[in-house]
C-alpha cells in the first residue's frame, strides 16, 4: 500500500548539509503494524513527516497506492492526508482552548463538509476509546493516558488507512503504555488501518508485525514475526 523508494532527505544548516535519510527503501502492507527503532538522531521523525506528507524528500518517492504522494503539491498533499492518513505525537498535540469532543471532532470541521453524521461519529468514536463522560472536558484536565487516546480517536476519526504514530507511549508509565497500545492493536485488527510507529520501548515494538531498525539514515535491518529469531532479536534489546 505505501512503497518507499530510494528515499533521501537533507537538511541545510547555515552551510552545512546534514544528510539524514540516506536511501531507504521499504514496503507497507496493508493493516501491517510495523515499529521503528534506532538511536535518537537517526531520521526516525524525518521518516514519518515524509510519510505524512509533512515535508518533502530531497529526492526518492513515498507512493501511496502505486500514486507518487511525495511529488504531489502541498495542496493535493493536504487532500490525501486528510483522507488517508492520521498522526499521533509522544506530546498528544491536542488544541488547548476546546473539549475533548471538539478536539476528537477537529479533523470533520477542518474538512469543511457537512457531515451529518458527525455527532455519532464522534460519540461512538469516544466510545470506543473509552472516554465517555469526559466530552466536554478541557484536554489538560485528563491523564496522559486519556489525553493519548483523545488524540487516537482524533487521528482516526475520519477512518483514515495509515497511522503514523510517533513515540506514543514515550510520557506514559507502563500500565499506561499498554492501555494505549492495546487500543492501537484493536484498530489495527478491526479496521486494517497500517499502522506505523516509532519506539524506543521494545514492550511497544512488540505490538508490531515487523520490526525496523534505523541507524544513521539508513535501515540496518527488519525482523518480522514469522521471522525465525524474532524473539531473540527482541531480547537483543533488552541485553
Ligand atoms: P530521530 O527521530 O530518529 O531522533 P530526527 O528525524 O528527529 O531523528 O532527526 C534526525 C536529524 O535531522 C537530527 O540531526 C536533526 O537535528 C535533523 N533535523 C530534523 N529535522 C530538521 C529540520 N527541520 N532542520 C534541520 N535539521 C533537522
Ligand atoms: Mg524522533
Amino acid at each position: 500500500m505505501i512503497s518507499i523508494n530510494q528515499l533521501f532527505k537533507s537538511f541545510e544548516q547555515g552551510n552545512l548539509k546534514i544528510e539524514v535519510l540516506k536511501g531507504i527503501d521499504l514496503t507497507i502492507k496493508e493493516g501491517e503494524f510495523i515499529a521503528i527503532m534506532g538511536p535518537s538522531g537517526s531520521g526516525k521523525s524525518t521518516l514519518l513527516q515524509l510519510l505524512g506528507g509533512l515535508d518533502t524528500p530531497s529526492s526518492g518517492q513515498v507512493k501511496i497506492h502505486g500514486k507518487d504522494f511525495s511529488g504531489l503539491t502541498e495542496k493535493q498533499r493536504t487532500i490525501v492526508r486528510r483522507k488517508s492518513i492520521g498522526f499521533i505525537f509522544q506530546n498528544y498535540q491536542l488544541l488547548p482552548t476546546l473539549t475533548v469532543e471538539e478536539n476528537i471532532g477537529f479533523p470533520l470541521y477542518a474538512d469543511g463538509r457537512k457531515d451529518k453524521n458527525m455527532k455519532e461519529k464522534i460519540r461512538n468514536m469516544i466510545k470506543e476509546v473509552g472516554l465517555e463522560g469526559f466530552e466536554k472536558k478541557a484536554p489538560n484536565l485528563l491523564s496522559g493516558g486519556q489525553q493519548q487516546r483523545v488524540s487516537i480517536a482524533r487521528a482516526l476519526i475520519h477512518e483514515p488507512k495509515i497511522l503514523l504514530a510517533d513515540e506514543p507511549t514515550g510520557n506514559l508509565d507502563r500500565q499506561r503504555a499498554k492501555e494505549i497500545l492495546d487500543l492501537l492493536a484493536k484498530f489495527n485488527k478491526q479496521r486494517k488501518q497500517s499502522i506505523i510507529m516509532v519506539t524506543h520501548d521494545i514492550f511497544a515494538a512488540s505490538y508490531a508485525d515487523k520490526i525496523i531498525l534505523f541507524k544513521d539514515g539508513l535501515i540496518e535491518t527488519e525482523v518480522t514475526r514469522e521471522d525465525h529469531g524474532y524473539a531473540e532479536y527482541l531480547a537483543s534489546f533488552l541485553a
